[in-house]
C-alpha cells in the first residue's frame, strides 16, 4: 500500500470514529490492532520513527481540515455518503488561512524577502532616532547594545515558550523546521513590519520618545544575527571551534527538545537550566 493510500484509509478512521483503534495501535506499537498494518504501510513509506510518522500524518490531517482537504489535498478520502456528513462550515476560512499561510512560510522567495525586510526595518529606526530626532550617536550605540541584549532573552523565549509550547501557528512551523531543518521555512516576510511599526511610529513619531527606535534597531540586529546563525548551523560546516561547538549544541536540541533552546549563545539555558550536559536526565 502506498503513502496516498495509507492516508486515505488513516483519515478515514479518524473522522468515522476508529482513531481510538489506530492511535494506541501506532503510538503504543506493542498492540496489534487490525490498522497496524495501514499505519505500517505508511511508517515503512516515510521511512520514519512510528511516533515521529504519526505526529507528522495527524499534523497534516489537522492542517488540511475537512473542507480543505476535499479541495487541494492529493489525499483525501474516498466519495461516500458517511463522508458527506459531518462537515462543520466555521473551520474553511480558519484552514483557508492556515493554508495560506503555510504556503507563505514555507517559500524560499520568503525566507531570503525577511532578511531583506528585517535590515531595512533596522536601518530604518537607527535613520529615525539620528536624523528626525537628531540623538547623539553614543546615546544611539547604547540603546543598540541594549536592544541586543534584551534580543538573547527574546531568542531563548521565544524558542522555548513561543515556538515549542505557544500559538499553534508558531508551533506548527517550528515543529516543520525540526522535521527537515535544511527546509526553507520563515514566518511571512510582513510579520515583523506589521508588528513592530505601528509601535514604532506612535511612540517615536507621534510621542516624539528619543532612543526606542535605536532600541528597537538593536532588537532587530539581534534577531537578524539569530536568523543567519541558525542558517548557517543547518546549511555549513565550518571548522571554527565556536562554530562547531555551537552546532553540536543546536544538533542536541533537534534531537533532544527540552534542551539547548539558545541558539547563538548558552548563557540563557545554564540561567533557566535547561542546557543539556552528561548529567541531563533523559
Ligand atoms: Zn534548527
Ligand atoms: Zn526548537
Amino acid at each position: 500500500m502506498g503513502v496516498e493510500a495509507a492516508m486515505r484509509q488513516a483519515y478515514f478512521f479518524h473522522y468515522v470514529g476508529d482513531a481510538r483503534a489506530v492511535v494506541p495501535a501506532s503510538s503504543g506499537g506493542a498492540r496489534c490492532g487490525r490498522h497496524d498494518s495501514v499505519v505500517g504501510d505508511f511508517l515503512a513509506a516515510r521511512g520514519r520513527t512510528p511516533s515521529g510518522a504519526w505526529a507528522h500524518m495527524m499534523i497534516i490531517i489537522y492542517q488540511s481540515g475537512w473542507n480543505a482537504s476535499r479541495q487541494s489535498s492529493t489525499f483525501f478520502p474516498p466519495t461516500s455518503p458517511k463522508f458527506d456528513a459531518p462537515q462543520p462550515t466555521t473551520i474553511m476560512p480558519l484552514a483557508s488561512i492556515r493554508s495560506w499561510l503555510r504556503s507563505v512560510s514555507d517559500s524560499k522567495a520568503n525566507y531570503w524577502s525577511t532578511y531583506v525586510v528585517d535590515v531595512t526595518l533596522l536601518t530604518f529606526f537607527l535613520a529615525w532616532d539620528r536624523v528626525r530626532l537628531h540623538v547623539a550617536p553614543i546615546a544611539a550605540l547604547a540603546q543598540f547594545l541594549l536592544g541586543l541584549g534584551i534580543w538573547t532573552l527574546s531568542e531563548y523565549a521565544f524558542h522555548r515558550w513561543g515556538y515549542h509550547m505557544g500559538i499553534p501557528i508558531a508551533r506548527e512551523g517550528h515543529d516543520r523546521h525540526h522535521e527537515d531543518p535544511l527546509a526553507y521555512i520563515a514566518m511571512p516576510c510582513v510579520v515583523t513590519p506589521v508588528l513592530f511599526l505601528p509601535p514604532q511610529l506612535l511612540i517615536a513619531g507621534w510621542f516624539g520618545v528619543r532612543g526606542i527606535s535605536s532600541l528597537l534597531a538593536g532588537w532587530f540586529g539581534g534577531f537578524i544575527a539569530y536568523s543567519v546563525m541558525h542558517h548557517c548551523l543547518h546549511h555549513y560546516k565550518w571548522r571554527f571551534a565556536w562554530f562547531r561547538h555551537l552546532q553540536s549544541q543546536h544538533r542536541i536540541h533537534h534531537a533532544l527538545p527540552e534542551t539547548n533552546y539558545g541558539v547563538t549563545m548558552r548563557f540563557w539555558d545554564r540561567v533557566f537550566r535547561t542546557e543539556f550536559t552528561k548529567d541531563t536526565r533523559l
